[in-house]
């Protein structure tokens, strides 16, 4: 069964499930009732998981206090996958792959060519979204860390729309034979497989060896989408030649710079908490320069100083709560109070990933009607 292809309502033994701790610590765990899961705040037995609906909040008394600590967890989407899968290489992130695969204008009907497979970030977005997914890794145990763990997320046998094979595509291309160390189960008879593919992805650090391989594997008929994750401008620079040289055109190069909008609410300050809050500083203030006051007269005086006890210091009243300055928590969205739409942007751009490189190519310029028609019905 697929964790990322099908909807799933409950919780059950099993599963893999993605328990989300912070923004930044999201972590993949196989559901065991047997098992605990230890965080620093606190251990979450398994058992709390099972046959609660998936994004659950599950809480647990910490040890020694009466606080609570909790985590949500939620079913595996390509996007968390990706903030929380293991690292074997560098990957690519959702703003990177969400852009691409809309350029090359992926769809159900998308045959795709990855190449390298790498830690298999982007293998799980193409293959929620392509209708089948080459992807070529050169590095034997990680093609077989990445083929167990397609295996396991169902993406091999239950949706059965990736294949993956153990290939240097620079020095081999991307033709799929019987012989082959690949995911592909060959029928009887079938001596390769035949591709077709309408959009290529390179993650490679020389594209401009693979580039020339790939006319034998890609579709005649339609036109087909092209983009190179080259993290140097000089690696750019090579894959357009070898672009030109090959016959790609429409060559464009983009640099995505993601950042973060966070929505939250943000409580309505009226005039009147404004005034309120300038009124309860001046007080404090001359509160403070009157005792400072008294304290230099005495020194002066040769007068006892003032006790300095909780009592006679200027305490701030607690209890309101004041919009601007410290005081009582109040949940966002109470709904006792006034709150506004906002948005939090990072202030910081995310740093350089990678340049892409695209390029698209129609290798059969004629229109064959029949072709035509038969696509149309189809729809
Ligand atoms: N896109 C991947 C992801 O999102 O997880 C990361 C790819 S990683 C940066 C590059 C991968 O390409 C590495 O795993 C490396 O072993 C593989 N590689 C490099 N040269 C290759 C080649 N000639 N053929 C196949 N794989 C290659």
């Amino acid at each position: 069964m697929s964790a990322f292809s099908e909807y799933r309502d409950v919780i059950k033994e099993g599963e893999l499930v993605l328990v989300w701790i912070s923004r930044d610590n999201i972590k993949p765990i196989k559901v065991d009732s047997n098992e605990t899961f230890n965080t620093r705040y606190g251990s979450f037995p398994h058992k709390l998981m099972i046959g609660k609906p998936y994004g659950s909040q599950i809480a647990i008394r910490t040890k020694g206090s009466n606080k609570f600590a909790f985590i949500h967890v939620l079913q595996p989407t390509p996007e968390l996958w990706t903030l929380s899968l293991p690292h074997r290489t560098q990957i690519v992130y959702t703003p990177d792959s969400s852009y691409i695969m809309e350029r090359l204008n992926c769809s159900p009907r998308t045959k795709a060519i990855e190449a390298g497979t790498g830690s298999g970030s982007f293998s799980h977005a193409f293959a929620r979204t392509v209708g089948h997914l080459y992807s070529y890794e050169f590095h034997k145990p990680r093609y077989e860390e990445a083929l167990a763990e397609f295996e396991e997320h169902g993406l091999i046998h239950h949706d059965k729309n990736v294949t993956i094979t153990h290939r240097d595509v620079c020095a081999n291309g991307f033709s799929i034979r019987s012989s082959d160390v690949t995911s592909h189960k060959f029928n009887e008879g079938e001596g390769s497989v035949t591709i077709g593919a309408n959009a290529v992805f390179l993650d490679l650090p020389a594209p401009w060896d693979a580039i020339p391989h790939l006319d034998s594997v890609i579709s005649k008929n339609e036109k087909v989408g092209l983009c190179c994750f080259s993290p140097c401008i000089e690696q750019v620079d090579r894959t357009i030649e070898a672009l030109n040289k090959h016959g790609w055109d429409d060559l464009q190069m983009v640099e995505i710079q993601g950042r973060q909008y966070e929505s939250r609410r943000q409580m309505v300050r009226t005039m009147d908490d404004a005034i309120e809050r300038l009124r309860d500083v001046k007080r404090r203030k001359n509160e403070g320069l009157e005792r400072r006051k008294r304290m230099c007269d005495n020194i002066l005086n040769d007068q006892p100083q003032e006790e300095i006890n909780d009592e006679k210091r200027p305490t701030t009243e607690k209890t309101k709560f004041n919009p601007f300055g410290k005081g009582s928590r109040i949940k966002e969205g109470d709904t006792a109070y006034k709150w506004k739409q906002v948005t939090k942007i990072e202030p910081e751009i995310k740093s350089h990933t990678s340049y892409l490189t695209f390029a698209f190519k129609v290798v059969n310029k004629t229109r064959d009607e029949d072709q035509v028609k038969s696509e149309l019905d189809s729809l």
